[in-house]
């Protein structure tokens, strides 16, 4: 079994929930966690500067696009994807295999591995677990993944059932080229919402052996109560002591629910992307930045937040920047769905560590509230999880805001 990295510092006694911490060759990671998802060598809008300030501990990159352009051998010359992009907390880069299986006819599967064509140029390429591992060499992140299939929806049994097998085929390759003693290499489950075939894919990717364990395959286009079903079955399955990664999910209650189930890391592109679509998360619920009714509404965004956007701007100004299309808004909006989905991150490692997860669950507002408190007792304490932050200055403001202020739990 390969040295793991992973240390549980406690485990909720309701749920399979657990708090952890996660050693890479960039620095620890705190579990549960949710990674902003950097598609191109950036996640959208946010420099690596306003990723730290709000918290972030680690990022995705996305191997597809990244080989494409600007080149694998690109990013290796400039000294790796760290150097490249100057973020230089831990980095996770996907294998490359969901984006080339969703590129439907563009693209052949074979035993071998996956010919395509790029949708930027038309020009064909070849992608086998071999070649995946050495482009993520190349590109150099803390965490890699196995290039798996990630079967469409609907497929029947005995097409889950092959590419499944063949997912296991490909971890072993995986596992053989894998080079990099840096870089953790984690193995993924697939199966559809077959759960005979989830345990076979978990029994074997776990006897092949890797140091982390990734759910591929959900969040695909099924019923949520089907992906649900499906989760709950597949992550206790997991071996217990290595890390549990939910790849592509989800909603702020899909965080919440996966974490009851044992899972300890997560990406999505939910919360950059609805910024940029002017849809807000915020502790009292969604807010869809185009309503006419903010037209006039000088409060801040959400109220009960601490990020920079709801300190300083109002709905009424956001509204006008989002329906201008404003560069601003795309960054305001961003930085405060991240700090969201952050804030609500660090409420549940709390409420795991004080034992009170169980009974916060339902109330996604109350963990978001939690996690800020935190980042505040952080903050004040100089134990600041931010670099280049104004820490005190920030606290001592704070602390007179949240006196002055009743948390609202009205509905928008
Ligand atoms: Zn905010």
């Amino acid at each position: 079994m390969p040295d793991s990295k992973f240390t549980i510092v406690h485990t909720d006694s309701q749920t399979q929930a657990r708090i952890g911490k996660l050693r890479t060759a960039h620095g620890v990671i705190n579990t549960p966690i949710f990674m902003p998802v950097g598609t191109r060598g950036t996640v959208k809008t946010c420099s690596p500067h306003d990723l730290v300030q709000i918290g972030a501990e680690i990022i995705l990159g996305n191997t597809y696009h990244l080989y494409l352009r600007p080149g694998h051998r690109v990013v290796e010359q400039a000294g790796g994807l760290h150097k490249f992009t100057a973020w230089k907390k831990p980095m996770l880069t996907d294998s490359g295999g969901f984006q080339v299986f969703s590129l439907g006819p563009l693209r052949t599967i074979a035993e071998e591995g996956v010919e395509f064509r790029s949708e930027i140029d038309g020009s064909k390429h070849f992608i086998s677990p071999e070649r995946s591992i050495e482009i993520q060499n190349a590109l150099g992140a803390d965490i890699i993944m196995i290039f798996d299939e990630c079967p469409p929806l609907p497929s029947d049994y005995s097409y889950l059932k092959q590419s499944m097998e063949m997912t296991l085929r490909w971890a072993e390759r995986c596992k053989k080229a894998h080079r990099n003693r840096n870089q953790q290499l984690f193995g993924i489950v697939q199966g559809g919402m077959e759960k005979s075939l989830r345990k076979i894919s978990v029994e074997r990717t776990a006897e092949i052996g890797f140091p982390g364990y990734a759910i591929g395959g959900l969040s695909v286009g099924e019923e949520k109560p089907l992906m649900y079903e499906t989760l709950a079955y597949t992550a206790p399955l997991l071996p217990k002591d290595s890390p549990h990664y939910l790849m592509g999910v989800g909603t702020p209650e899909d965080l919440v629910y996966g974490v009851s189930c044992g899972v300890d890391m997560f990406d999505c592109v939910m919360p950059t992307r609805n910024a940029r679509n002017g849809s807000l998360f915020t502790t009292l619920g969604t807010i869809k930045m185009r309503n006419a009714k903010y037209k006039t509404d000088f409060t801040p965004l959400d109220p009960n937040c601490i990020c920079h956007t709801c300190q300083n701007f109002t709905r009424a100004y956001l509204r006008h920047l989002h329906l201008e299309n404003e560069i601003l808004a795309h960054r305001l909006l961003t930085l405060h769905n991240l700090h969201f989905y952050l804030s609500l991150m660090r409420g549940i490692r709390r409420a795991i560590g004080e034992g009170t997860f169980s009974r916060l669950m339902a109330d996604i507002g109350a963990l978001v509230q939690l996690g800020q408190d935190q980042e505040k007792k952080e903050t004040a304490s100089g134990n600041t999880i931010t670099e280049g932050r104004d820490s005190r200055n920030l606290a001592s403001k704070l602390s007179q805001d949240t006196s002055n202020r009743k948390r609202r739990r009205e509905r928008i």
